[in-house]
């Protein structure tokens, strides 16, 4: 469960976390709620768009 606020009329809304990545719509206003999703599970070593730094570069072919 968490606590949104709705963008029209800042009211409260209750949301349940299976709601997540999904719309509600405000129990005042009607406006439509966005429930972000917020991820559950942390990998360690892996964060987006953080990669990628050490490509080529460090061997150029000497033959010969
Ligand atoms: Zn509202």
């Amino acid at each position: 469960m968490k606590t949104l606020v709705c963008n029209e009329c800042r009211t409260p809304k209750m949301v349940p976390d299976s709601f997540q990545g999904e719309s509600v719509n405000c129990s005042k206003c009607g406006a439509v709620i966005f429930v972000p999703r917020t991820p559950t599970t942390r990998s360690p070593g892996v964060a987006p768009s953080r990669r990628a730094e050490t490509t080529g570069n460090s061997v150029l072919a000497t033959i010969g």
